[in-house]
């Protein structure tokens, strides 16, 4: 699933580059399946939805930076925590939004059948 492949025939890529793969622009994505033809965008504003997954992620990434860091600082709640979360999820945007979009095709991928 996170190996940014077809859902159908698993061989043929979701982006052009893969999920680690880092760039300022825009990750560039298939409009079909180079393999079996699939079409990733069912319809026109079907990405919309994997803006909230990318969302349940950004803050699921914040809390894990959080409890990882946590064990460094004295106290429990330290401000100097918040730049650090800042940079870990600036880092982890385009992963985010790659994996956003390829976890929301699979999860509509049943019902495409
Ligand atoms: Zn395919």
């Amino acid at each position: 699933m996170f190996g940014n492949k077809c859902p159908n025939c698993n061989k043929g890529k979701i982006f052009e580059k893969g999920l680690l793969h880092f760039s300022f622009s825009f990750p560039k994505m298939h409009e079909n399946c180079s393999k079996c033809g699939t079409k990733f965008e069912k319809e026109p504003g079907f990405f919309f939805g994997a803006m909230f997954v990318s969302y349940a992620l950004g803050v699921a990434e914040a809390l894990m930076t959080y409890f990882i860091c946590m064990p460094f600082f004295e106290e429990t709640f330290d401000l100097r925590i918040i730049p650090i979360i800042g940079v870990v999820i600036l880092s982890l945007t385009l992963v985010n939004i790659k994996l956003s979009r390829i976890i929301w095709i699979y999860m509509f991928k049943e019902y495409s059948m």
